[in-house]
């Protein structure tokens, strides 16, 4: 007899994520049943995994784009509804037959529907590390409030999870530190001024990771450290000087919880997406990730460091958020993506992300904003990205 299959919504399912996920739940179809694809403008894309997996919703944030698609379910006469717009995404995230949203959508337009899926009670594996950036507080709260289960995706970050005494009662308090582990990226060994010229090309050919552009991005000038740090600090109640940074260029240890005993717990293996992905869909149990055996004799070496905040000022500017609290993250987050976009569009150079990002940091009292609702959240973002094009336009 056949037990019921959970049910998945996946936000972001033509990208790098999205992707991963549906190639973990194809290797697990009697476990994993896909009722919601969801993505902005990809429609060639989401078109083949409709077909594919034929989903009961399929919704573009775009609206031209789910016209599009909406043409293409009816010509083929396949039984999909085609949604359109950001708040249908949100509606998806709460549909009773939905038991698990996986946020893969990147920045922060990924946060109403990952907050939405918290508020639903719904099990929400976060891949989406912008909503965390931009409303922890909120997000946390609701997940809590909700009785929502929240299983990290980022690699370190479900490695912490694996690593966390989480049977334990006084389980946090043993906790001396987390180490996040970071690849320093491609340009982990360049001079400051060699960095001057990187192109756009060059910024997304991360060494060990296939990503998205802007996160691959962000690996590049390391924001994405400064990011998941903030990340960390609302997943595991941690004070920001708890979680700390090595650079390890191997991607080998995906990161490490360090006990007061002086006993370190760390989770390794391939640098490969399916196995967090894997992890938190089937948490508590185990599934097949299609991650190939593991041997750590052919590695030979492992190499861990402190990073350069100098050469990667990214990362020192998010522990400044982090530290200011209040909407100083969401202005970071915001005047980050603006950039990241504005150098991908090669408008501005590499080394002005992190100028850019300083410049709105500096603009204003970020944390003295009002910061508590989704509303007053998304207006704080919408003013540090004004701010940040208005800085990158000088
Ligand atoms: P990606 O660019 O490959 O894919 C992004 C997806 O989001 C696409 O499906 C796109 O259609 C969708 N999308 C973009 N804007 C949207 C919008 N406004 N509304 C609805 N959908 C939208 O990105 P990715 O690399 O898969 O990363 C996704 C998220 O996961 C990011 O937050 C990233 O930081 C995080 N993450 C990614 C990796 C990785 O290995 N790729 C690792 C850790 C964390
Ligand atoms: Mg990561």
């Amino acid at each position: 007899m056949q037990t019921s299959r959970t049910s998945l919504a996946i936000f972001g399912s033509t990208g790098s994520i999205g992707k991963s996920t549906l190639d973990v739940v194809s290797r697990n179809s009697d476990t994993f049943a896909v009722e919601v694809l969801a993505a902005n403008r990809d429609v060639e894309g989401l078109w083949a995994q409709v077909q594919q997996y034929q989903p009961r919703y399929a919704a573009m944030a775009d609206a031209d784009s789910a016209e599009a698609l909406a043409s293409k379910v009816k010509a083929a006469g396949l039984a999909v509804e085609v949604l359109a717009g950001p708040d249908s995404l949100v509606e998806l995230a709460q549909l009773d037959s939905v038991d698990a949203v996986m946020a893969a959508i990147v920045g922060a337009a990924g946060l109403p529907s990952a907050l939405a899926a918290a508020k639903a009670g719904k099990r929400l594996l976060l891949a989406n590390k912008e909503s965390l950036v931009v409303a922890g507080e909120l997000l946390m709260q609701t997940v809590h409030e909700a009785g929502a289960t929240l299983l990290p995706i980022d690699s370190e970050h479900n490695a912490v999870f694996q690593c966390w005494p989480h049977q334990q009662p006084n389980g946090r308090s043993t906790v001396r530190r987390v180490l996040l582990t970071a690849s320093g990226g491609p340009f982990r060994e360049w001079s400051a001024e060699a960095m001057q010229a990187v192109t756009p090309e060059q910024a997304v050919a991360h060494p060990n990771w296939s990503m998205g552009a802007k996160i691959s991005v962000d690996s590049a000038t390391m924001m994405n450290k400064g990011l998941e740090v903030i990340e960390a600090c609302w997943l595991f109640d941690c004070p920001e000087h708890q979680v700390d940074v090595v650079v390890h260029p191997q991607s080998t240890v995906h990161s490490m919880v360090e006990y007061c005993d002086g006993s370190v717990l760390a989770e390794l293996g391939h640098a490969d997406m399916r196995t967090p992905i894997a992890h938190a869909l089937a948490w508590p149990e185990r599934i097949d990730a299609g991650v190939g055996a593991f041997d750590i004799t052919q590695i030979g070496q492992l190499d861990f460091y402190p990073p350069d905040e100098a050469r990667f000022p990214c990362l020192r500017l998010a522990r400044e958020a982090s530290q200011a609290g209040g909407g100083a993250p969401a202005a970071l987050n915001a005047a980050n993506e603006i950039a990241v976009e504005l150098f991908l569009q090669a408008r501005v150079g590499f080394t002005e992300i992190p100028n850019i990002v300083s410049q709105v940091l500096s603009a204003k009292s970020w944390s003295a904003e009002a910061h508590g609702t989704l509303e007053e959240l998304l207006m704080i973002d919408a003013e540090a990205r004004a701010l940040a094009t208005e800085f990158a336009s000088r």
